[in-house]
């Protein structure tokens, strides 16, 4: 039974950018991992039709019984659709090529950007106690990530450390501008994280630099340098918390979840 008294549901997280290969499956799978560590229950939902969060974690196609295709298409409760994985605290809503099929059934109908949301948001999701719902989006703004944006409360956005980083992002902004017109006045930009980041390299100096001066405050102090472990982490079916708990990369995504924490108690006070 839902306690009346109980503070509002989960807060909803779209890691999102139009870009493939930028660090978004990598990001969700790892900042996931390191909010399990304060003792966060998360849930992260595969959007990708890809299904490299299910496979990083763990999760064999064979196994995904439910998926979020059935969590969107055929309204199966969340409760359902999710599976626990190796890291205490997290689970996953998995994902299959199906979804690619879903996109496109959902293009027709513009009440079919809120199937995502209305999964998440609704009472019986809260008597599943997380903390955070993490959405790992495909590389498109296609209707899948318009139902991440019109279901989260806030979207966080990988940036690879190269050269026309910030070109995507105008695109990027205008969907969240267009999102919050006309379905979601609330969503919020978490913060841009950079990602791949290279100290030696000049130019991922330059995009830094670049970014912090257009963007300001949105920039997170926590940039995730480019390292080995991470990139091996997920052929091991690990985030790299778990696969090499003291390397950079894990520090890195650790570093960012404290930034993340820290954000969101100043939002709950203010
Ligand atoms: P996306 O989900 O945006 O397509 P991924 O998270 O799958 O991007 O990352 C793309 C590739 O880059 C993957 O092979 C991943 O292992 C690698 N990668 C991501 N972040 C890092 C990093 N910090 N250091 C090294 N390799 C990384
Ligand atoms: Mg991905």
């Amino acid at each position: 039974m839902s306690d009346p008294l109980r503070q509002r549901r989960s807060r909803i997280v779209a890691v999102t950018n139009q870009k493939g290969g930028v660090g978004k499956t990598t990001t969700a799978i790892n900042l996931a991992a390191a909010l399990t560590e304060h003792g966060k229950r998360v849930i992260l939902v595969d959007l990708d039709p890809q299904g490299n969060a299910s496979t990083g974690l763990g999760i064999e196609p064979d196994s995904r019984a439910f998926t979020s295709y059935d969590l969107l298409i055929d309204a199966v409760p969340l409760a359902s659709v999710i599976q626990k994985t190796a890291i205490d605290g997290l689970m996953i809503c998995p994902a299959t090529t199906d979804l690619s099929s879903a996109d496109m059934e959902l293009v027709s109908n513009e009440k079919r950007s809120f199937l995502l949301h209305d999964s998440l948001r609704q009472p019986l999701v809260d008597d599943l106690d997380v903390d955070y719902i993490l959405i790992d989006c495909p590389p498109s703004l296609n209707q899948l990530t318009v139902n991440a944006m019109v279901a989260a409360d806030s979207v966080l956005v990988p940036l690879q450390a190269e050269f026309f980083a910030l070109e995507g992002l105008s695109q990027l902004m205008l969907t969240v501008r267009e999102v919050r017109q006309s379905a979601n006045p609330d969503l919020r930009i978490d913060g841009i994280v950079l990602t791949m980041y290279d100290v030696r390299n000049n130019l991922s100096q330059q995009v830094e630099a670049d970014a912090r001066a257009t963007l300001g405050e949105l920039v997170f102090r926590t940039m995730i340098p480019r390292n080995v472990r991470v990139s091996e982490a997920p052929s091991y079916a690990m985030p790299v918390l778990s696969y090499d708990s003291s390397s950079r990369g894990a520090e890195a995504y650790r570093a960012l979840a404290r930034e993340f924490l820290a954000h969101h108690a100043v939002q709950k006070k203010g």
